[in-house]
């Protein structure tokens, strides 16, 4: 069943020739074609090329290319559909985009060619990025592998359903709000959102630039920290990501967390928490602390003004964002009497509800008269709980909470209330206003057997630590190791 390893099974029993990446990744094609008629985490595949790279990558396993060159040679990887693979269907999940094809690879991706990686399709998600469900998806919803009537979370939740469900062995997906963390906490997986400037965002296509951040989403922490090793680094296409070295993630993961400092937000305790949710959280945070850790409360004061923040912000530099989607530059086009009208005609058919609404927003916020009083105020609220977090830090290592209120909701079930759907996001989007890094794992499940996230968060850079922790947690549980039955 080499479609059910982890990176690091995965490599180890191609090294040692128990296995090919032929077998690895047809593995994952015939996964995919088994189930994921149901659960719709791919958005697009194409086996044909996917068997090619892996015939390569035998290649050079049989000429001798270790793991140590090549840390991912062999291993079947899934990009969401927001990050550009040369050649291949670009959509970001919305029909404007029609039928394009990237012409160039995004930095991340040609990281992960370098490192071996066999790149085998584009996954569902909100449509370019917006939303908390993947119901935002012009391909329709994909579906939570622990119980289809559900989401998988949003906006990566075809990057969290390819990993939870063994469609492939590790994923990309992109965070501006939680969007990496909040689905892999609804299916079980492990998701990493990076410190800002960590990552290259060369090649994804962008949603809010100051706060969009690619990472991975696996199986386990110790593949995140490989995953992270990878995608890493200062990229000269990309003016924000940052000149500083990248360190050997895995080294980090010692299993020793005695002495780690952790902090526990007063302000999480949320009205909208589900209490199982809590519980669980509650249960990890003692663990944790059985480790060695160091727990106490903190407080981030500002925390109740981070979602209208947030979507201020997010909006605001969507409605810039998203201007050049205009029926001239890329995919569709729907004509009218001259270009005014071709352009309104092309954008009002090509974009969803979500992203329309979000646009006005976004212009409206911007706009003369109402930039001082929304957006400038948004700015000023996002430097408070920036400073929050930095004086968190100044008397703990990290801050834990749920990664989401709630386990997965039934499809459906928010649609109507974007709200209440914005309130998912609630313990993620802070780390992105702050620029700081977070990571999502699994600590429980419900009685209605649904998995619940932990959110860990660092400091600006801190991922070591943060993979650290995961990993030692990991150790002394094994709700990782869960899988969904899905046949
Ligand atoms: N759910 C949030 C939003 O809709 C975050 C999305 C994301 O991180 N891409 O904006």
């Amino acid at each position: 069943m080499p479609h059910t390893l982890t990176i690091h099974e995965l490599t180890a029993r191609l090294a040692a020739k128990e296995l090919t990446a032929g077998e690895a990744t047809q593995a994952c094609l015939d996964r995919v074609a088994a189930i994921d008629g149901e659960l719709k985490a791919f958005i697009d595949h194409d086996a044909k090329d996917a068997l090619a790279q892996a015939e390569a990558a035998d290649r050079s396993l049989a000429e001798g290319v270790s793991h140590d060159a090549k840390p991912l040679l062999g291993v079947p990887i899934a990009i969401k559909d927001v990050i550009a693979v040369k050649d291949q269907p670009l959509s970001c999940a919305s029909k404007i985009l029609g039928k394009f094809n990237s012409p160039y690879e995004a930095t991340v991706i040609s990281k992960l060619r370098d490192a071996g990686a066999v790149v085998i399709g584009r996954l569902n998600m909100d449509e370019f990025a917006m939303g908390s469900s993947t119901e935002n998806s012009a391909f329709g919803p994909a579906r939570n592998p622990w119980d289809t009537d559900r989401i998988p979370g949003g906006s990566s939740g075809g990057s969290a359903v390819a990993v939870a469900a063994d469609e492939c062995i590790a994923s990309l997906g992109s965070d501006t709000g939680g969007s990496i963390r909040q689905p892999a906490s609804l299916c079980g997986c492990v998701g990493l959102k990076p410190t800002y400037g960590r990552v290259s965002r060369f090649g994804l296509v962008a949603y809010a630039s100051s706060l969009d951040q690619i990472g991975p989403l696996t199986k386990d922490a110790r593949d995140a920290a490989i995953m992270l090793n990878i995608i890493s680094g200062h990229d000269a296409q990309d003016s924000t990501s940052v000149p500083r070295d990248v360190p050997d993630y895995t080294g980090a993961l010692n299993g020793e967390i005695k002495g780690t400092k952790i902090g526990l937000p007063k302000e999480y305790q949320v009205a909208g928490l589900d209490p199982e949710v809590k519980s669980k959280v509650d249960i990890a945070v003692a663990k944790l602390e059985e480790l060695g850790a160091e727990v106490r409360e903190i407080t981030l004061p500002h925390t109740e003004y981070a979602i209208a923040a947030y979507y201020i912000i997010a909006t605001a530099e969507a409605s810039a964002n998203l201007a050049r989607f205009d029926g001239v530059r890329y995919g569709e086009r729907v004509e009218g009497m001259g270009p005014i009208e071709m352009h309104c005609a092309t954008r009002g058919a090509g974009f969803g509800e979500e992203v329309k609404r979000r646009i006005i927003l976004g212009t409206y916020v911007l706009s003369s008269g109402y930039y001082d009083a929304y957006y400038l105020r948004a700015q000023k609220a996002r430097t408070l709980i920036r400073n929050d977090f930095l004086k968190a830090f100044e008397e703990v290592d990290l801050i834990v909470s749920p990664t989401s209120p709630t386990a997965a909701f039934k499809i459906g079930e928010k649609v109507d209330d974007p709200l209440q759907m914005y309130l998912s996001d609630i313990y993620t989007i802070s780390a992105n206003l702050a620029s700081i890094c977070g990571i999502s794992i699994p600590c429980g499940f419900t009685s209605a057997n649904l998995p619940v996230g932990l959110q860990l968060l660092g400091r600006p850079f801190g991922e070591e630590q943060l993979l650290r922790t995961a990993h030692a947690y990991e150790q002394s549980t094994d709700w990782h190791n869960r899988r969904p039955s899905v046949n």
